[in-house]
């Protein structure tokens, strides 16, 4: 794995020690000797972890960490905090400031790497979704998931723990802000994982009845606990179970004896990154979605119906069904917004949009597929059933004028339709769409506000 490391040390010699364990290892280092450079150095270009001393005279190390964790483009970037202290209380203080982690001068080798390559590794994965959202706003889709900052963080936590005084211990320390459950078998850890929402998972791997490194290995492999943060406990100084449970992508843990300030201040910092990444999974999912929305209609757009058409026809050949297609276009539409103007055209379309949305079924798909030219594909229908969905809303149109917010009020339009089948073997959607086109090309020839089939 490679990745850029920001050291920042005040004392050179710290700086150069780090840098050559890490270079040696192949990561890219940078460095820095003080806060105000650190920050110099991130807005240059950010790194993917930070390696940051505490005491440092000027701006001292949890400061520094603070003004990181503030700043929407740094937020993310996760933040080891090497120190000589050794306190739970500077820990605290460490993770209020927004710190990942640990380590205690002289740091050890193991602890080192293996720190950074889990946190790295865990950037990586929302490096990957901060990517495609950074993508959807830039095509103006969506907003952006705000900084890691989230002050009001109550979540439903899971403690899977064998040991009775144990749970009753964590379960105590959490529930004041959780809603705290637990389960003391792996069967039963699955099955609640498999069927709770839960926002994090703390696993002691030092139960008596089952490994809890196997567990998490589990869990990690169920789509439903993909997402969910794991806390792991181990005891002090089992270093081996430690580097494993990194290793296998647990995202934090806490070593026994545990302090109860610290275990708050981890769960509520996992906590809010769940809450991040759960948002720009959110923005992501919303930003596709938007791809394929037309986005004055709220229809498919015609990307979406070019794609799918083809599954549609491979469908109805596969399944020897019958398939058909439908073209509308508004008859005279031009006058209406040469007469009424461009933004009365709109609601217009609209209007025609939610009328088309209303008479067709579920199993048809509707798109806009130009500017005033909307399209249905009516998967297992024939054209007599479809001609008849069609001339619905061809006298719906007619019978019932839409309504515009502005003088007159209402407006009378009528449409022009045409229809066209799969032929089968043979047939595919660019002369599926050229014989609707044909059709509807006779429909508008023929005096317009008319239903037109290529069967006909
Ligand atoms: P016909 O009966 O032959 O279909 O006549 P028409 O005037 O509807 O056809 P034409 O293709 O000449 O005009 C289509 C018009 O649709 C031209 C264009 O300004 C308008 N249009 C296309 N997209 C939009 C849109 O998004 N909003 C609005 N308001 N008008 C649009
Ligand atoms: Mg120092
Ligand atoms: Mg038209």
């Amino acid at each position: 794995m490679t990745a850029r490391v920001l050291v920042v040390d005040d004392i050179l010699s710290n700086v150069k020690l780090l840098e050559a364990k890490l270079t040696a290892e192949y990561f890219e280092v940078v460095t820095a000797f003080n806060g105000q450079e650190c920050l110099a150095r991130m807005a240059e270009q950010v790194p993917d972890i930070v390696l940051l001393d505490v005491m440092m005279p000027g701006m001292d190390g949890f400061e520094v960490c603070r003004r990181i964790k503030a700043n929407p483009k740094t937020a993310h970037v996760p933040v080891v905090m090497v120190t000589a202290l050794d306190q739970p209380s500077d820990r605290v203080t460490g993770l209020e400031a927004g710190a990942d982690d640990f380590l205690t001068k002289p740091v050890d080798d193991s602890a080192l790497f293996a720190r950074v390559r889990s946190l790295v590794r865990l950037k990586l994965m929302t490096d990957e979704l901060r990517m495609r959202e950074t993508t959807g706003q830039g095509m103006g889709l969506i907003d952006p998931a705000e900084t890691l900052q989230d002050n009001n963080l109550s979540g439903r936590i899971l403690v899977i723990e064998d040991r009775a005084e144990s749970v009753a211990w964590f379960t105590a320390a959490l529930q004041a802000s959780h809603q705290v459950s637990s389960a003391d078998t792996f069967e039963e850890a699955l099955v609640r994982v498999k069927g709770g929402d839960f926002d994090l998972i703390v696993v002691s791997l030092g139960m008596r009845g089952f490994d809890g490194l196997r567990l998490c290995s589990q869990l990690r492999s169920l789509p439903e606990g993909r997402h969910v943060p794991i806390l792991v406990v181990v005891s002090d100084g089992d270093r081996r179970k430690l580097t494993q449970a990194l290793e296998m992508g647990v995202n934090d843990y806490l070593t026994r004896p545990v302090d109860r300030n610290e275990l708050i201040a981890r769960v509520r910092t996992q906590l809010r990154k769940k809450r991040y990444a759960d948002r720009l999974r959110h923005n992501v999912q919303l930003s596709l979605e938007m791809a394929i929305t037309d986005q004055l209609t709220g229809l498919h757009n015609r990307r979406y119906m070019s794609r799918h058409l083809d599954a549609l026809i491979a469908n109805a050949r596969r399944h020897d069904r019958p398939l058909a297609f439908v073209i509308m276009d508004i008859d005279f539409f031009k006058q209406v917004n040469d007469t009424y103007g461009h933004d009365i055209g709109d609601e217009v379309l609209k209007e025609f949009a939610s009328r088309i949305s209303a008479n067709v079924r579920g199993i048809d798909l509707a798109c806009r597929y130009g500017g005033e030219e909307f399209v249905v594909a009516m998967p297992d229908t024939d054209i007599a059933f479809a001609t008849n969905i069609a001339e619905r809303l061809r006298q719906s149109i007619e019978t019932t004028p839409v309504q515009v917010s502005r003088a007159p009020g209402k407006l009378n339009i009528t449409i022009s339709i045409g229809i066209a089948r799969y032929e089968g073997e043979g047939d595919d959607a660019e002369k599926l769409l050229h014989r609707a086109d044909q059709a509807l090309y006779r429909a508008k020839r023929s005096g317009r506000n008319r239903v037109v089939s290529d069967a006909a």
